[in-house]
């Protein structure tokens, strides 16, 4: 007979044991620590469905979050693979954002200055839509390959002469594929066998001299600092911090050579060089640092999800109207999480609108719909965005209460 968890996020005794019996995918080492539980949530978050019913029938998952004592790396173990497909067109890039694409021209920019990429080759695994490798390709490399089993022909008019697409997975057959840079962008964090994986990045990388890796991942300190319960999908199987991401670059042979924080301190970056033996940089957390932060986030996440719950629920007692400010992944999370009802969920990005969340079952809809709705409080989903929201609302002439995750 299995407890049930009784509060929002809780480890159930059974799975504490669970994950005490499972191996860390990063380091390999054996008893792994829950500190975080949830079932029922959308298997993969970052899709958007055509219906109400589709949304509603889509497959749910569960997570279990348990950290390394060794490593620090952070897994779920229920993950489950036969319930994610990549093959489905998803709709992940944040390209529409014009701080996002900032964000990108600028990494793209370093990245062809530092490593002197102008004629050289690149291999991207996991390039989704091929955003980022096409920039690279305006920035003057010679050839980029990119690969994705989710990649989509072109939707737009850029110059595509200099990049090619497998729309495949990556795997143990492809170490051949190489690139003067090997790029993996937003794309660790859906792997769970990491240690295997980056052993075949580093294979490939090994196949040009002189090459170097280029990893960049969601940052998950903050996740565990703020309890940001928003920022677990299903889907994220591995979760990394600056030291982990360092430990489990190292592991697999590789020397890291820059490591840093990026896009406001969301997202990892790391660069590493083929050569085992490198240092232990200042900027990397320890394991024990991490755990600390862990049972950190299992003591505020319950506390936030009812902070959200009461919120919406004050707001919407009052006769007034909610809206969520982004269609994707955190949305759904969040959603789903906080069981909140009769909120409006709005996206810049058109290929969203008229969609339908996973797990929710909300439909995105285009900001326009607020001059209808005319919320009383806006809850944009990544406070990154916050002023971009702040003005765009000004010109509706709207002025609720924006307060963000
Ligand atoms: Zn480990």
């Amino acid at each position: 007979m299995t407890s049930r968890p009784t509060a929002a996020g809780e480890v159930a005794p059974a799975s504490a044991g669970e994950a005490a019996r499972q191996s860390c995918h990063a380091c390999g080492a054996g008893g792994l620590v829950a500190f975080y539980e949830v079932g029922g949530v959308p298997a993969q978050t970052c899709v958007l469905l055509d219906s109400a019913h589709e949304a509603e029938a889509y497959p749910r998952g569960e997570i279990l979050l348990a950290y390394c004592g060794s490593c620090g790396f952070i897994q779920n173990v229920r993950f489950d693979l036969a319930l994610v497909d990549y093959s489905k067109p998803t709709e992940e890039s944040q390209a529409f954002s014009p701080r996002f694409t900032e964000f990108a021209s600028r990494l793209a920019d370093e990245l062809v200055h530092q490593h002197g990429l102008d004629g050289k080759t690149v291999l991207e695994v996991g390039c989704g839509k091929g955003d980022f490798l096409e920039l690279l390709a305006e920035r003057g490399i010679a050839f980029g390959l990119g690969i994705d089993p989710g990649y989509l022909p072109n939707r737009d008019e850029a110059d595509t002469s200099r990049v090619e697409y497998r729309r495949e997975w990556y795997g143990a057959g492809d170490t051949h594929l190489t690139g003067d840079l090997v790029l993996s962008r937003h794309l660790m964090e859906h792997v769970p066998n990491v240690g295997e994986f980056f052993g075949w990045l580093v294979e490939s990388a090994m196949q040009t001299p002189g090459s170097v890796m280029f990893t960049e991942v969601p940052d998950t300190t903050r996740v565990l600092a703020e309890g940001a319960f928003w920022d677990v999908y299903h889907e994220h199987c591995s979760y990394f911090t600056l030291g982990s991401l360092a430990r489990a670059l190292r592991a697999a042979g590789m020397t890291v050579t820059g490591l840093r924080y990026g896009f406001d301190d969301q997202y990892l970056l790391a660069q590493s060089v083929p050569g085992a033996g490198g240092e232990v940089r200042e900027e990397e957390d320890t394991p024990d640092q991490i755990a600390e932060l862990a049972e950190h986030f299992a003591r505020v996440t319950a506390d936030r999800v009812g902070h959200w719950r009461s919120t919406i629920a004050d707001v919407q007692a009052g006769g007034g109207a909610v809206a969520v400010w982004g269609g994707g992944s955190k949305a759904a999370a969040f959603l789903t999480s906080v069981e909140a009802d009769d909120v409006t969920v709005v996206d810049i990005n058109p290929h969203k609108q008229g969609k339908w969340l996973p797990g929710s079952a909300v439909e995105v809809r285009s900001p326009e719909v607020l001059l209808e709705v005319r919320p009383d409080l806006v809850i944009p989903m990544n406070p990154i965005y916050v002023d971009e929201i702040s003005t765009d609302l000004d010109s509706m002439g709207l002025a609720p209460r924006v307060e963000a995750l």
